[in-house]
């Protein structure tokens, strides 16, 4: 991977151009150059008659405000340094949302299309038997994240529970409803970054009912988001796209139709419209452009050709340090990641409230509060920015949000007595 592509220097990078302009302590940025604790672990896994060996990591990366708090990845290009860019990102978001936890991330090598379920549950269970006395839902709560899932958390939270010796729900989030997982976290990623946008049309007076959208990936978070932004304002979704490849019509393209078209494959055999790479996707003339896949996607090869108004950064780190400038350049509203996708660490925070006091939300509720939350987010960032403005600095949406984030984990690290 290329220097400028590898995501662990890309977040230092943010941090450090952030901790230039707000002026930042010098022993508090070089602590949160780099994670406390990272944790890599060998699973070995016996099936029938066979037997192999995963390669794990965990790695927490700031836990001044409260518990580690991040996702799990399974996937066959898994590497450290993403582990730990994707666990300093955790880190701000859940400052940014001011939510009381740390940072942290997990991932194993491994790929999980490859594995029938028995394989699947057992590596699952091997994980958290290697790194059972590292977490806890006082000390670091794993989640859902790229090809794993709420059946996976189950697992994990039972071998947990085993190690233990009793029931501990609140160790993991994103758990099934039936044990009790919590309302509206299926679709919370999305959600929030609905609100997200809702409150950045207003911002830049657009009318989403007569916007167009595209959104690369149709994941976990691209599907839902395809669903919402035609639900809840009536925009026109006119591209989209998968790992394959994507697909662009004028008209529209219609939900169910997709859905029924990935069940089989790829959405790329969508019957109408005309078949796009997900490189054009990012390029369309549209209003909203929403990348939900993966990092790395709006480059500096790329980032002057987008025509979009509003990024919507629903990924992980989709666009890099030198396409940021390029958009902040052409007055391109391109919102932070952080930001936009904290909708299911948010939600996430809920379920550990609602294992830890034993009652549940209602749906309606989970929303409502989710909706004050990441929206409070929004405005404490385009405040910041305003701020600068004032002092006659202009900054973007991400660099303000880093500070707001990176100022609340300093200021925690402070009163601690850390530095
Ligand atoms: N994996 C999600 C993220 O990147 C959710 C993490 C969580 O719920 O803890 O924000």
């Amino acid at each position: 991977m290329p220097e400028e592509l590898n995501p662990f220097k890309i977040s230092q990078q943010q941090l450090d151009n952030a901790a230039e302009i707000m002026k930042l302590d010098r022993v508090a940025h070089k602590i949160l150059r780099e994670p406390v604790r990272t944790l890599i672990v060998n699973i070995p896994v016996k099936t029938n008659g066979s037997a192999e060996v995963f390669t794990g990591f965990r790695v927490q990366y700031n836990d001044a405000r409260g518990p580690g708090k991040g996702g799990i990845r399974y996937h066959p290009k898994e590497s450290l340094d993403t582990v730990k860019a994707l666990a300093a990102w955790m880190t701000w978001k859940t400052a940014l949302a001011n939510i009381p936890y740390g940072g942290a991330k997990g991932g194993v090598i491994c790929n999980p299309k490859e594995l029938n379920d028995t394989t699947l549950e057992i590596l699952s269970r091997g994980y958290i038997r290697a790194l059972g006395r590292f977490i806890g839902p006082k000390t670091d709560i794993p989640a859902p994240d790229v090809y794993t899932n709420p059946q996976i958390m189950a697992w994990m939270m039972d071998e947990y529970s085993r190690l233990v010796g009793h029931d501990e729900f609140g160790v993991i989030t994103g758990k099934p409803l039936d044990i009790w997982g919590s309302e509206g976290r299926f679709d919370s990623t999305a959600m929030g970054g609905m609100y997200v946008l809702r409150e950045s049309a207003k911002e830049l007076d657009i009318d989403l009912r007569n916007a167009t959208v595209a959104i690369q990936g149709f994941g976990n978070a691209g599907n839902f988001a395809f669903e919402l932004v035609k639900k809840l304002f009536g925009s026109k979704i006119v591209a989209v796209s998968d790992s394959i490849g994507g697909v662009y019509s004028g008209e529209g393209l219609d939900y169910e139709k997709l859905v029924r078209t990935k069940k089989n494959g790829s959405i790329t055999a969508y019957e109408k419209g005309e078949k796009i790479s997900n490189k054009e996707l990012l390029t369309e003339d549209v209003d909203i452009l929403i990348p939900a896949a993966i990092e790395n996607q709006i480059t500096k090869s790329n980032a002057d050709n987008v025509k979009a108004k509003i990024v919507l950064e629903l990924a992980n780190g989709p666009v890099t340090p030198d396409a940021d400038k390029i958009l902040f350049e052409k007055g391109i509203l391109d919102l932070p990641d952080f930001l936009v996708n904290a909708g299911g660490v948010i939600v996430s925070y809920f379920e550990w409230v609602q294992n830890t006091g034993n009652y549940y939300w209602s749906e309606e509720d989970v929303y409502k509060r989710l909706d004050s939350i990441i929206t409070k987010s929004f405005i404490d960032v385009m405040s910041m920015q305003q701020k600068y403005s004032a002092m006659r600095k202009k900054i973007s949406p991400r660099t303000a949000a880093y500070i707001v984030a990176v100022e609340r984990v300093a200021k925690a690290m402070k009163v601690r007595g850390w530095y």
